[in-house]
């Protein structure tokens, strides 16, 4: 997963959200950078809602159920197919 530090603009390879805590070092600039938090709501809203819209319009699921399936198929896809969306951002503390 490469993404560009938004402080040194060099690409290096973000680390995954399961791999750190709260943040990470850009191994060129030494700057401590995360993923962007809205990024990452963001997506996790935007997938669920439609996910769910869709099982509970298609596949007549109920909505509680629809956003279960919604919710825990999010939670395996992210790291697949957003966590190379989200924006890297800089901290600040
Ligand atoms: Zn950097």
């Amino acid at each position: 997963m490469t993404q560009r530090c938004p402080h040194c603009q060099i690409e290096i390879d973000a680390p995954t959200l399961n791999a750190y805590e709260d943040s990470f070092v850009c191994p060129h600039c030494a700057a401590t950078l995360s993923h962007s938090q809205i990024d990452i709501f963001f997506y996790a809203f935007c997938f669920i809602a439609l996910v769910s819209l869709l099982l509970i319009t298609i596949g007549h699921i109920n909505t509680f159920i629809a956003l279960v399936i919604a919710a825990v198929s999010y939670r395996f896809c992210r790291g697949k197919l957003f966590e190379s969306r989200f924006r890297l951002i800089r901290c600040t503390f």
